[in-house]
């Protein structure tokens, strides 16, 4: 496969001519070199962009279709190959990382065909013989810039409203996963006009803050942590760039007393483990009614010990390594800090010993958890649970709420007013009934508070990507009685 940049539909090194290594989390090994890119070869990408949008925007929304329809069957033709390359890179299971394509696929269909239908609206006339048009117009380039928990959904997300919209686009792919964006343009972007999508690899301070700055990309949309979305916020009001920011989280899961303490100890689990607690929307903290704490953590423990580690390409894999020794690292201080702070592990709180290499970080249960402690004030990134018990919804809704995220919440409870009533009062963006983790490409996903500025999926996106003109027309042509001289004064 191709390991340089992509610009114009060319295949370049960096300018520097500088490399990088990839890692592969479960070997150990490095298994390709990509471009350091900096500023020089950010302005490359860009020009190329901008003067591709030319063309791209004057298509019309069903020509633009038939590219991204022909884009979306050759994401599906080539799943398992690029596939192949996430869980290499990432560590993510295979069968997560194919589901990761069909994802790219259904973006690039659900866009292409709602792009179609909304374009605009009529609106009441001001004045008699006149129309009064709204058009939704593209911005022109955009900056993507990508992390590597999910690399090619998280580039779909943005890739597919964006493009729809008839922008033209520069990805900045995470250090950590370049190579699969890198390998899905290769095998499914070729037949795209030159300059339309380009991609460039490099680290987030050079290549990124280089797209950050660019006077030519009027609109960047991010997706990583708070500490990165600060910093991109603040570089973007210098131009006053349009930026749309999906950021960490702290999601709770509220577990009552009415609830199936298998369905959310199972539940819990999966939300929390699942792709080695690298998703945004990750189950980061647990607060259960006291009345049946000792049973859903006996439960939950249970649930952690049985989640099978292991080699991404086996089949009975159900959580890889974690995607690197960065962040590996960072799960070895957070919870080496949360057992200093007093927390108690009840299972996990160390790596694997099961394997001689890869960075494997076993599922992890704390309890005895107090409210100030950071594994329950800031994101984990990490398979660990820290589980408080309550005495009331009211205290359930306070805590859930005390934390500076807003991404996600789940309640498991069969009480419609209970699961209702925390709906109403919980700040996140969304917010699952008896299923964490849950998303619709149909249903805007976003966060409130730190967690975010703006919304993926739905309308909404395509909202993001365009701007509205108000487009007057009189149809009388005539000397109007409110101009000078006209109004009999
Ligand atoms: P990160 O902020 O370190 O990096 C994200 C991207 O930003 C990478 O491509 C990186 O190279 C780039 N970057 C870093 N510094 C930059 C700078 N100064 N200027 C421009 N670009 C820069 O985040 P990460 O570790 O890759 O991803 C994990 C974070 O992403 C977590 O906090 C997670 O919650 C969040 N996340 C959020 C969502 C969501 O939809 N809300 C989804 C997935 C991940």
């Amino acid at each position: 496969m191709n390991t340089q940049n992509y610009i114009n539909n060319t295949w370049c090194d960096a300018e520097s001519g500088k490399t990088f290594d990839v890692e592969n989390p479960f070997t150990e090994e490095v298994i390709a070199k990509v471009p350091a890119s900096d500023e020089a070869d950010i302005n490359n990408a860009v020009a190329a962009a901008k003067t591709a949008f030319g063309d791209w925007r004057q298509l019309t929304a069903g020509e633009r279709k038939d590219y991204m329809r022909t884009m979306a069957d050759k994401s599906r033709e080539h799943a398992e190959e690029i596939a192949k390359t996430i869980s290499s890179e990432m560590g993510k299971p295979f069968g997560d990382a194919v589901s990761e394509i069909e994802d790219v696929a259904e973006y690039l269909e659900y866009y292409a065909e709602m792009a179609r239908d909304h374009v605009g609206r009529i609106v009441a006339p001001v004045v008699q013989k006149s129309m009064s048009l709204v058009r939704y117009e593209p911005y022109g380039v955009v900056g993507c810039i990508i992390p590597w928990n999910y690399p090619l959904s998280l580039m779909g997300w943005k890739l597919a409203p964006a493009l729809a919209a008839g922008n033209t686009i520069v990805m900045k792919p995470s250090e950590v996963s370049s190579l699969s964006i890198l390998h899905w343009i290769e095998l499914v972007g070729g037949d795209m006009p030159p300059g339309v999508m380009n991609v460039v690899t490099g680290l987030g301070g050079e290549a990124g803050e280089a797209l950050v700055k660019h006077p030519d990309v009027p609109i960047l949309t991010f997706t990583g942590s708070v500490q990165t979305g600060k910093r991109i916020a603040r570089l973007a009001a210098d131009h006053l760039k349009k930026v749309s920011l999906e950021l960490g989280g702290k999601d709770p899961v509220i577990v009552c007393d009415d609830a199936d303490i298998e369905v959310a100890a199972k539940g819990s689990a999966w939300g929390g483990f699942l792709n080695a607690g690298q998703v945004c929307t990750s189950v980061e903290r647990v607060y259960v009614f006291d009345s049946i704490a000792d049973k859903f953590i006996e439960a939950l423990v249970e649930e952690a010990k049985k989640v099978r580690l292991g080699d991404p390409f086996d089949k009975g894999t159900d959580v890889g390594p974690m995607s690197s020794k960065m962040q590996f690292s960072k799960t070895i201080n957070k919870v080496d800090l949360a057992k200093k702070e007093g927390a108690r592990v009840l299972t996990g709180g160390k790596k694997s010993d099961q394997f001689e290499k890869g960075y494997f970080y076993e599922p992890t249960v704390f309890d005895q958890v107090t409210s100030n402690m950071e594994i329950i004030m800031e994101e984990a990134f990490s398979p660990v649970i820290p589980v408080q018990r309550i005495k009331s919804l009211d205290e359930a809704i306070a805590m859930s709420n005390s934390t500076r995220y807003g991404l996600g919440c789940t309640i498991f409870t069969r009480d419609i007013e209970r699961a209702l009533t925390a709906a109403d009062n919980i700040q996140a963006g969304t917010f699952c009934i008896n299923s964490p983790l849950m998303e619709n490409m149909a249903a805007p996903f976003g966060g409130m508070k730190q967690s975010g500025i703006g919304r993926e999926h739905g309308i909404e996106a395509l909202e993001e990507f365009r701007e509205a003109k108000h487009i007057f027309i009189d149809y009388d042509h005539s000397n109007k009685d409110w101009w000078f001289g006209n109004n009999g004064d």
